[in-house]
């Protein structure tokens, strides 16, 4: 669905509660907005996005920007408001053409917020990642950059409101560098202090050449767990999650491709997948 199809009509205004860089360290600036929101019965579910609409330029007649931002935790009700938190990447990008550099312009505006600043959302938007229906299938995330967000979500929802679900969960949180691994940095340890159950396995992939361009090496973090992944796709219990920017889809479909014996056997196995629901993509 292309960004002018949503309905942003229903608008809301929130606070900006705290506004925290995650990658102190990084190169790339990621920051935890959090927010509050004065509607006891705001909700979204895990893998679920809020609109924010960014003030535009006025001089070119533009109201304003509406970009859609993942809620990276679960909402948390607080007298009488629901608080809500985002996972902002700092966007710039270079015109191919005059090779000047642009700043992103909602997640520039959101990540130069403070506390205090009000902000306008609509939504929630989007299916929510679903808990299976079967308490033993197997939960294979796969998030890259900020597409942990949502996963961020998911596994605190499946902790609390789940406890009938037994199956194993692996994520997979791919960044450049351990640096930029989101929330792991977390002095809080916010990632890992719901993973206790031994079911529970997070994988860190990285690129091989941190201080190089190269692509986030997801083929020799899948490939080490090549027969286990290749068995669990064809278990009809196994659901797989992937969340983060559009280019990890054929980084993915490269890998997956080997491990399923070809291009030809993975895009049926994974068509069989996506139509019973069991390989659900959150790309931006
Ligand atoms: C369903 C959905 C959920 C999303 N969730 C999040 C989220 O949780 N956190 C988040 O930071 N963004 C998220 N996005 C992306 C977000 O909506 C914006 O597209 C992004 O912040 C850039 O907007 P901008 O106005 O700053 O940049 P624009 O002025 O629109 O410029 C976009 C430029 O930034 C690049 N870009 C866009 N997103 C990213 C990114 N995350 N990392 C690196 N480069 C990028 C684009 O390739 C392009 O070059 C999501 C998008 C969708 C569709």
């Amino acid at each position: 669905m292309r960004l002018q199809e949503y309905d942003t009509s229903v608008r809301f205004a929130a606070r900006v509660v705290a506004s925290e860089r995650i990658t102190p360290e990084s190169t790339y600036e990621v920051r935890e907005i959090q927010l509050d929101i004065p509607q006891p019965g705001f909700t979204a579910a895990a893998g679920q996005s809020v609109g924010v609409l960014a003030p535009g330029q006025k001089e070119f007649g533009q109201q304003h920007h509406f970009r859609l931002y993942t809620v990276a935790d679960l909402p948390e009700p607080r007298d009488g408001h629901v608080r809500i938190k985002l996972c902002v990447r700092r966007c710039s990008y270079v015109d191919e053409y005059s090779g000047e550099e642009y700043l992103g312009r909602a997640s520039n505006y959101l990540c130069d917020l403070r506390p205090g600043d009000t902000v306008t959302l609509t939504g929630p938007y989007g299916l929510a990642f679903a808990v299976p229906a079967d308490p033993d299938a197997t939960l294979i995330l796969i998030g890259m950059g900020t597409g942990i967000a949502p996963f961020r979500a998911f596994v605190r929802h499946l902790a609390q409101n789940a406890p009938e679900f037994r199956g194993k969960v692996w994520l997979f949180h791919g960044a450049r560098t351990g640096l930029d691994l989101l929330y792991h940095n977390d002095p809080r340890g916010d990632l890992t202090q719901y993973y206790d159950r031994g079911t529970f396995e997070a994988i860190q992939v990285l690129s091989s050449r941190p201080h190089w361009t190269d692509e986030i090496d997801w083929g020799s973090a899948l490939r080490s767990h090549g027969r286990e992944l290749a068995r669990l796709l064809d278990d009809a219990r196994t659901h797989v999650y992937v969340a983060g920017l559009e280019k990890i889809r054929d980084q993915l479909d490269r890998v997956f491709a080997e491990l399923a014996g070809g291009p030809a056997r993975w895009a049926r196995r994974k068509s069989e997948l996506v139509a019973g629901g069991r390989w659900v993509e959150l790309l931006y």
